[in-house]
């Protein structure tokens, strides 16, 4: 609890404090709840509250409106957005039955069952100083265990992403999935397969670039058949997935490492982000990276020559995602290799035609005309990236007149 406070950010406090002043009652809960418990500050802070959305807003100088369908008013008055959402559940708990300060409690339990797993199903009373736990959590946070709240096959059934959910937080949080859980996994997979690919695409994007253990769930979205769905390609390689907790925590980093385990080539790797609706971005770094991959040698990584020819063909964007990968996969002689390409980055040596210190208007000189100039400038690229101190304007000069001015019949 007082882990709790500590980690809970002022801006939830004043909004529950807010919400109090004008007789409505907010909580804390999903996964600013979890986090707190394990001792992190979570990205994104949830309230739940009793008051219809339009009552919230009304409370707050500045709020985003933009969730209000669903029920969900971001407060921006303090120092992090929090969202403050009404309760939401439905059925028997709301039957009117009960005194009102019951009803209260009832309703926010209703909200609880609704929420996919124990661990995201736990509110903080910050007023009552009183954590609500009906679905035992708190338990399942001590022994690492990831379950459903009630059968997992039914809320499965009810939201086909709760399979990859508790997959993903297997993944960043590194505990288990408890056997039902686990079981409904595999029944779940028709309702898995209706499901947006944005929506897919973003706990993947968790579980890769947020995970601290990735053979175990990469394992379980393959034994359940999710894999198969999303990205057959790259099925057959769960128990290496561990080793790609050795790069940064950037998800398509090691989505690039994980398409290189399984020998998945740029063009396919590239194929598998537009399935997933990653962005233009994304999608391209991966190619890119995944290219640069292909063409390094397994055993030992290129010097020289053969290192700026590498990355003038690759860019050095894609060279470096390239380099850690290879830090983390291949040889370990590429230990080092990230560091030798940040040496040569620093050293700005010529690595395209651009950087030249001669140009077309200086070929045109010497006679060359047309599709020649391209030509040539590339040959002269060439012997700039076997030999940076061949790029001085006469070198290049008395070169270039050593070349046949006539198009390249190639
Ligand atoms: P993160 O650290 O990624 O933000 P989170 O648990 O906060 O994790 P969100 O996607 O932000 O996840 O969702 C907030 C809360 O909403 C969850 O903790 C959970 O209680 C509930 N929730 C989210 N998605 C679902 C879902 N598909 N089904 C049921 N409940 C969900
Ligand atoms: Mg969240």
């Amino acid at each position: 609890m007082q882990r709790l406070e500590r980690w809970m950010p002022a801006a939830v406090r004043m909004v529950i404090d807010t919400l109090a002043k004008n007789g409505a009652r907010g909580v804390l809960v999903g996964g600013g709840v979890r986090d707190a418990f394990l001792g992190r500050a979570a990205p994104d802070w949830d309230v739940a509250t009793d008051a219809p959305p339009d009552r919230v807003a009304s409370f707050f100088r500045r709020v985003a409106r933009t969730g209000e369908q669903h029920g969900t008013i971001m407060v921006l008055t303090g120092d992090v957005p929090v969202e403050v959402t009404t309760f939401r559940g439905e059925g028997p708990y709301l039957d009117g039955r009960r005194p009102s300060h019951v009803v209260f409690l009832t309703e926010l339990e209703a909200d609880l069952a609704r929420r996919d797993l124990t661990i995201n199903a736990m509110a903080y009373d910050v007023i009552e100083r009183r954590i609500v736990d009906p679905f035992e959590g708190i338990a399942d946070l001590r022994t690492a265990r990831v379950r459903c709240v009630g059968r997992a096959a039914e809320r499965f059934g009810e939201d086909g992403l709760r399979p990859l959910r508790a997959a993903r937080f297997a993944a960043t949080l590194g505990f288990d999935v408890d056997a039902e859980t686990t079981e409904a996994m595999r029944s779940a997979l028709a309702t898995f397969e209706r499901v947006a690919w944005e929506r897919k695409r973003v706990e993947m994007e968790k579980l890769l670039g947020q995970g601290v253990r990735l053979a175990t769930p990469v394992a379980l979205l393959e034994s359940s058949g999710m894999l198969g769905i999303i990205a057959p390609e790259l099925v057959g390689v769960a128990a290496d997935c561990d080793k790609l907790l050795g790069l940064p925590r950037d998800p398509w980093l090691r989505f690039a490492g994980w398409a290189h385990l399984r020998r998945v080539d740029a063009g396919t790797s590239g194929a598998i982000a537009a399935r997933w609706r990653a962005s233009k971005q994304d999608g391209r770094r991966v190619e890119q990276a995944v290219a640069a991959l292909t063409h390094l040698g397994t055993a030992s990584p290129p010097r020289g020559a053969d290192l700026r020819r590498w990355v003038a063909n690759h860019g050095f964007p894609a060279a470096s995602d390239a380099a850690e990968v290879a830090r983390v996969l291949a040889s370990p002689l590429y230990q080092r290799f990230p560091a030798a390409l940040r040496r040569l980055a620093a050293a700005r040596p010529p690595l395209a035609v651009a950087d030249l210190a001669i140009n077309g208007t200086d070929l045109g000189g010497l006679g060359f005309a047309g599709p020649a100039i391209g030509a040539t400038l590339k040959k002269l690229l060439g012997v700039v990236l076997e030999n940076p101190g061949h790029n001085d304007r006469s070198t290049l000069l008395a070169v270039a007149k050593t070349l046949s001015t006539a198009p390249d019949p190639t």
